[in-house]
């Protein structure tokens, strides 16, 4: 279905051009505007990337991903591209620097085709926080996509680009993916760049990617991941080298399971296609541990209380004089108050104010503090799984795509959809939703693999290996 590899395999026969795949791509994306999935068309600039793409081809010296085309979600700092984090007060801005990844990506032979759809600054599970309009599944246009990388997720699902970015703080990538029944990894906190990405919460934010399959993922993340002189939380290790690996022969895994107390918010489709994949790996002869864990309950709870802290402190920049939104002022309005006001939607505002709370001086230790230690103990929990476990096996959302406006007036029911995804972000791991196939009504289903920090190689050799044995 579209997929990079594909298209290397007719480009080789010489079936087809780089600039041929780029135009399928734009007509789809225009053909598919319903969809909502992308907030600016690249199209000048791809069509330019693509025919210096079939010089290279033509030459005989193709690049690592030679016209691999390529979505961006719109919270990536594009030169000369309008990035607007899903936000009127972002409406404006076009950005005078390039991301390190969309550098890495440019000069490796990719192709950028636009800008995804998104959550207001990242912070959504289904896309329908964005000031730009919803996303629409496109398996059920009346469903979510997930969020908050809808745009990018739908962007892959429905076949408008081969491969795209999305960011992850607690879910974002890992959560749509498994609503669109596309790849959607997570790396390791440290593994990938993020200078250029429009901070949300800094200490759990990762840029990471969504495929059609393992492949095409490896081939990314090998182009984009390593140290950054621009990011000093890059750990200090090269790209990974993940594409020759992938096919490498594994030993038996020893696999950690959830208890079935864990899995109370799961939905019948999920528990039931969890239970078809741990029967798979039992008959394939792997050992199959159920793990305890200690602290699930206090997951949400702890991210949301971070997250929002390092949001208030990250959106405090955009105060109307420096970026974006300007509002008209009248007699007595304060500038940077109206214009935030204006500027910012309803979740926005909601986590401003909420971080700010949780931050304040007389509930600091209360609720900051206490979550920063509760983090810790998160960290120490995922050290002893990995101690015992190669990798953990969960599902990646507790339910199927919902439907449009079915959580939207219920914050919390809405942040219970990451329930198995910020434990992740908060204790750095690399996690990755593989498709698993697709529930009576042909919504899809995503599994989660998450394994031990820097593992990110031997991440994308077991999804190979699993998405081999659950076809
Ligand atoms: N859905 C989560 C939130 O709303 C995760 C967002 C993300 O990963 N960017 O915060």
């Amino acid at each position: 279905m579209g997929t990079y590899f594909e298209f290397l395999n007719r480009i080789n026969n010489k079936e087809t051009s780089s600039l041929e795949e780029t135009k399928f791509f734009l007509e789809n994306i225009k053909a598919n505007s319903h969809l909502n999935a992308f907030l600016t068309i690249n199209e000048e600039e791809a069509i330019k990337s693509a025919q210096e793409s079939d010089k290279r081809f033509n030459e005989g010296n193709p690049r690592k991903i030679e016209g691999m085309v390529v979505a961006l979600k719109d919270n990536l700092s594009t030169k000369n591209i309008k990035t607007t984090c899903g936000s009127k007060i972002l409406e404006n801005f076009i950005p005078v620097y390039d991301a390190t990844v969309i550098e890495r990506i440019k000069a490796e032979g990719g192709i950028i085709i636009g800008k995804t759809n998104m959550d207001e600054f990242a912070m959504g599970s289904s896309n329908e926080n964005s000031a730009y309009g919803d996303v629409s599944n496109n398996f059920d246009l009346d469903r979510v996509p997930g969020g908050s990388s809808g745009g990018s997720a739908v962007a892959v699902s429905a076949n408008l680009c081969h491969v795209s970015l999305g960011s992850d703080t607690g879910g974002s990538i890992r959560q749509p993916a498994a609503f669109t029944g596309t790849y959607g990894i997570k790396p390791t906190y440290g593994r990938i760049s993020r200078y250029g990405l429009i901070a949300f919460a800094s200490s759990l934010d990762q840029i990471g990617i969504f495929s059609k399959n393992v492949e095409d993922m490896a081939l990314m993340i090998d182009v984009i991941s390593g140290k950054d002189e621009m990011d000093s939380t890059t750990s200090d290790i090269q790209h990974t080298n993940s594409f020759d690996k992938i096919n490498e022969a594994n030993d038996k895994f020893t696999i950690g399971v959830l208890p079935y107390q864990e899995m109370q918010s799961c939905n019948l489709d999920v528990l039931k296609a969890y239970k078809e994949c741990l029967s798979k790996l039992q008959e394939d002869g792997h050992q199959i541990v159920e793990i305890e864990l200690k602290n699930s309950n206090i997951w949400i709870p702890t991210y949301y209380i971070l997250a929002t802290a390092e949001a208030s402190s990250n959106l405090a920049k955009f105060d109307a004089v420096k970026y974006g939104f300007r509002a008209q002022l009248e007699e007595n309005d304060d500038f940077i108050v109206k214009s935030r006001s204006l500027g910012f939607g309803e979740e926005v505002k909601r986590r401003i104010l909420l971080g700010t709370f949780v931050l304040s001086s007389g509930y600091y230790d209360a609720y900051y503090a206490k979550a920063q230690k509760a983090r810790r103990l998160i960290q120490d929990n995922y050290k002893e799984i990995f101690n015992l476990v190669d990798f953990l096996f969960l599902p990646t959302t507790p339910t199927t795509p919902f439907k449009k406006g079915e959580k939207t007036a219920d914050p919390i029911a809405m942040y219970l959809s990451d329930y198995f995804t910020t434990s992740a972000n908060l204790a750095g791991v690399p996690a990755i939703s593989i498709p698993v196939g697709f529930n009576e009504n042909g919504l899809p289903i995503g599994m989660q693999v998450q394994m031990n920090n820097f593992e990110d190689e031997k991440l994308l050799n077991v999804s190979n290996f699993l998405t081999k044995l659950f076809k």
